[in-house]
């Protein structure tokens, strides 16, 4: 992104001298240790190890977490701004530590003082890494449709059954799980509970294929005859699993929404310098009007979601539900990533189509956004519940 935008975005935000600073050090660890290697393992699939050992000394497994507990205990704010600066490197490292720190969310919002004092500092140093299993290969908008469940034996709980296309369980040992804990109850959401799984318990997990989001791990895990200790209920009492998942969800989505900005924002950058220097009938394209209505618009369009992520990073870290903002931002940013890598192939031409450039890769991860942490048409759904419900 050009210097003058980047000055603008800082004054529109209000964000502390240490936090600028632990963006900037996050920007320098992206240029020196991110950027040249998104290529190779890109292509290759493979999981970016040294990255991930280097987020951990960068202290970002804890960037939400509170200081009490080892965290960086940064706001949303400032959280969602590295989202956005990783992603406009590379989306999938921004996967590594954001669904981690949505169990961390549920852990530190709803965990017993004992089961914080033990997990938490490991969360934040990256020496446990994990992530959340909602989803099952039956349903993921209807979470009350799950099928895995926990049985109460003795001072153990036995959990079966099966979880997909959950990030960060090849590589990660831990889990956030979604499970039933009473099938009968009505409503379903009373009998879900959320358990945290460690892979030394015995779950497996399986690494899956994927269109774009590649390097990092999501995979289908197994539960055979799991057995956990009660004491990993989070919140020590059943039934509340869907409303703590749900609290950190909004997390999810003003992550989500600021990922949706950093592609959104490179599909841009990546359009404008190719159109200032790509000639076609003695001018470069930028000159033609037809690319300077598309840049516009992408840039138009970038700023919104912006400011939408931000209005939603602020109503979160005001202490209040923000479903209403993490829903407008999370849809309009999302669908601004897909609309802007669009444009940015178009503009590139028949460049955007090799994997010599970064507009493929922009092309590929942008989709995942409008699926992840509850579709884009799940989001309508939230944004229109509030606005009746309000009025
Ligand atoms: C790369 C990747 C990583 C992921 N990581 C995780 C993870 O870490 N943990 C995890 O738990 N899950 C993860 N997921 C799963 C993801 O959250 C789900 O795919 C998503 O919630 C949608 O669920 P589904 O795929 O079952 O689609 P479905 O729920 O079957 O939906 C199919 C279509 O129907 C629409 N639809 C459904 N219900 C309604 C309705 N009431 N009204 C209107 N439209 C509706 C949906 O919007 C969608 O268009 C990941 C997925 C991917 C692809």
């Amino acid at each position: 992104m050009n210097d003058q935008r980047v000055l603008e975005v800082e004054q529109k935000s209000p964000v502390s001298e240490e936090d600028n600073l632990i963006i900037d050090t996050v920007n320098k660890f992206l240029e020196r240790d991110v950027k040249p290697f998104v290529k190779e393992f890109e292509s290759e699939d493979k999981y970016p190890q040294l990255i991930a050992d280097k987020m951990a000394d960068l202290g970002l497994f804890g960037a939400t977490i509170s200081p009490e507990y080892g965290g960086l205990g940064l706001s949303a704010v400032t959280y969602s701004k590295i989202v956005e600066n990783v992603s406009a490197v590379w989306m999938s490292v921004s996967g590594i530590f954001n669904s981690h720190l949505i169990m961390c969310a549920a852990v530190e919002r709803f965990g017993s003082e004992e089961m914080k004092q033990y997990y938490l500092p490991k969360f934040a140093s990256g020496e446990i890494r994990g992530g959340i299993a909602l989803t099952e290969p039956d349903c993921g908008t209807d979470l009350q449709s799950i099928k895995t469940k926990a049985e109460k034996v003795g001072d153990d709980y036995i959990i079966n059954g099966t979880k997909t296309w959950i990030t960060n369980s090849v590589q990660g040992s831990i889990l956030a799980v979604l499970v039933k804990t009473d099938t009968n109850i009505k409503p379903a959401h009373k009998g879900m509970s959320l358990i945290l799984v460690e892979k030394k318990h015995g779950f497996v997990a399986r690494k899956l294929k994927k269109l774009g989001y590649r390097g990092i791990d999501t995979g289908e895990v197994q539960l055979e005859n799991v057995k956990v200790p009660k004491s990993n209920l989070i919140g020590e009492i059943e039934g509340k699993g869907l409303q703590q998942i749900l609290a950190g969800l909004e997390l999810g989505r003003i992550n989500v929404a600021a990922r949706g900005v950093g592609v959104a924002r490179a599909s841009l950058d990546d359009s404008i310098e190719y159109a200032k220097t790509r000639k076609t009938f003695g001018k470069p394209i930028s000159e033609h009007q037809s690319i300077q209505i598309k840049l516009a618009e992408m840039a138009t369009k970038l700023e919104a979601s912006r400011l939408l992520t931000e209005q939603a990073a602020k109503a979160y870290d005001s202490g209040n539900r923000s479903d209403l903002q993490a829903g407008m931002a999370k849809l309009f940013a999302t669908e601004t990533a897909l609309f802007n890598s669009t444009e940015a192939m178009r503009i590139h031409g028949g460049f955007g189509y090799s994997p010599e450039y970064n507009i493929e890769r922009y092309y590929r991860d942008a989709p995942l956004l409008a699926i992840g942490e509850g579709t884009n048409e799940l989001q309508k759904l939230i944004i229109a519940k509030q606005l009746v419900s309000d009025n």
